[in-house]
Order: structure tokens, then C-alpha cells, then sequence
């Protein structure tokens, strides 16, 4: 079957990465993670000082913005994609509560914003693609094939975060990590540039109440519907417009 793009876009904490990650697998297709590149923005401004406390120096992004490099490469170990920022693998350090507390100010940048768009068309152009994020299916890929709107209440999203946090070793509590999704959830859909916003034919999916292997199941049916649907679209000659 001709390869398509999937859009996946949704409020922070989500599953959206699971949900992208499995559909990739089951297509044979790439996963990219488009929050993982803002992540990367974020780690390179805070390693080269351009914070003060929470105000970013913009002049010093611009400055440095064509030096940012970013890319992924498969881990044999894991069998996921690692983000790699100017060469060097940066997959822990961004998942840090450090990098989420700053990453949605920097992803509202607009000229950084520019940067990355580009980088994810680009990565797109061949299709067989499975992104994700807050803007690929009104600014990154307006034509995806399927898109994908995922949501999920804040207590639940903050609980499947600090879990994964706690796993990974950090000490942060639920309420620090509640506000952290809340605060990124405004920022995110209040920019002026690319902001977090349902594709008009995006299909909502809230899975607060769903389990891994029922979200997949939903997947499935999706896929199943989409693919009877192109093979009708096919064979079924679009109506003649009326002369009157
Ligand atoms: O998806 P994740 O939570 O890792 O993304 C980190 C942050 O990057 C988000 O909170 C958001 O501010 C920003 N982001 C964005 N546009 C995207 C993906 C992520 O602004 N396409």
C-alpha cells in the first residue's frame, strides 16, 4: 500500500509517543518525536547559559539557532530512536523535569519554531512517517492522511508522568509535575506561532479511561476503516457536478 503521513497532536503527558511509537511498528513505518527536537532546543540553551532564571535571551538563540543540529538514530538496545543534539546522544537529559519546566517558552519562539518545521517537512518528504506533537497536523503536515487529536485528564496525564519519572530515578512530587503539564498545556495552545489546536478532520481520541491494549485496539479498528475507506475512494468514481 502507497505510504502515508500520520499526525498525532495532543496536550502534554498524554501517550501520544506510546500511541506513535506502536503505530509505527505495526506499519513498519519511522517514528518521529517532534517534542524531543524543542527538548533538544531547550537542553542547548540551558547548557550554554541562555536562561536567567525563567527569561530566555532570545538575541542569543537567534545568534546560535543555525548551529543547532538535531537528529535521530536507532538504539539497538532499545529498539527506539535516540535524539541527538549536534552528535551527541542527549535522550536522558531531556526528559529531565529541568528541560520540561523551560521547553514550552522556547517552543513558542517563533524563528525557532521556523527551524524545526522545516527540519520535520523535510524528514516527511518520502512519506512513511508516524510524527508527533502539537502542531503536525495544522502546520507540519496539513495534508497527513490521518491525524489523530489525543487528550486526557490532567490528574491522569500527571499521574502517568511522575510514574515514569519515578522510574527513571528522579524525585519530584505529583503536584510539581501536575503544575508543570498544566503551565505547558497553556503555553502550548495560547502562542501566536504553531499553537496546540484539533485539526479540523483530526479524530479525537481521549484515553483517560483506556488501557494500552484497548488504545490499540481503537489504532487498529482506525487503520482497518481508513484502509476500506481509500480502497472504496478508489472504486467509486467521484459524482458528475450538475450543469444547472
Ligand atoms: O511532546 P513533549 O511533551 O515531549 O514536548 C515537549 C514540549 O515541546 C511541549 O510541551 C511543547 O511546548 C513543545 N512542542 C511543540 N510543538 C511540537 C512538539 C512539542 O511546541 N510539535
Amino acid at each position: 500500500m502507497k505510504k502515508i503521513l500520520i499526525a498525532i497532536d495532543g496536550h502534554s503527558s498524554c501517550g501520544k509517543s506510546t500511541m506513535a511509537k506502536e503505530l509505527a511498528k505495526t506499519l513498519h513505518y519511522r517514528y518521529i518525536d517532534s517534542g524531543a527536537m524543542y527538548r533538544a532546543v531547550t537542553l542547548y540553551c540551558l547548557e550554554k547559559g541562555f536562561f536567567n532564571d525563567d527569561t530566555l535571551n532570545i538575541e542569543a538563540i537567534k545568534q546560535s539557532i543555525g548551529d543547532i543540529h538535531i537528529s535521530f538514530e536507532l538504539n539497538e538496545k532499545t529498539g527506539n530512536s535516540d535524539t541527538y543534539l549536534n552528535g551527541e546522544n542527549v535522550e536522558k537529559p531531556i526528559r529531565s523535569m529541568e528541560v520540561a519546566d523551560k521547553v514550552s517558552p522556547v517552543a513558542a519562539v517563533g524563528f525557532i519554531r521556523e527551524a524545526m518545521v522545516k527540519q520535520q517537512q523535510a524528514m516527511g518528504k518520502d512519506k512513511g512517517i508516524v510524527m508527533d506533537g502539537r502542531d503536525i497536523g495544522t502546520v507540519v503536515f496539513p495534508d497527513a492522511e490521518l491525524k489523530l487529536f489525543v487528550t486526557a485528564r490532567p490528574e491522569v496525564r500527571a499521574q502517568r508522568r511522575l510514574d515514569e519519572l519515578i522510574a527513571k530515578g528522579e524525585t519530584v512530587s505529583f503536584d510539581e509535575v501536575l503544575k508543570n503539564i498544566e503551565k505547558r498545556d497553556l503555553i502550548d495552545s495560547t502562542r501566536k506561532d504553531g499553537p496546540l489546536r484539533k485539526a479540523p478532520d483530526a479524530v479525537v481520541l481521549d484515553n483517560s479511561d483506556m488501557t494500552i491494549a484497548e488504545q490499540n485496539a481503537f489504532l487498529l479498528r482506525l487503520l482497518e476503516e481508513m484502509i476500506k475507506n481509500r480502497r472504496r475512494r478508489q472504486f467509486i468514481p467521484a459524482p458528475i457536478a450538475s450543469s444547472q
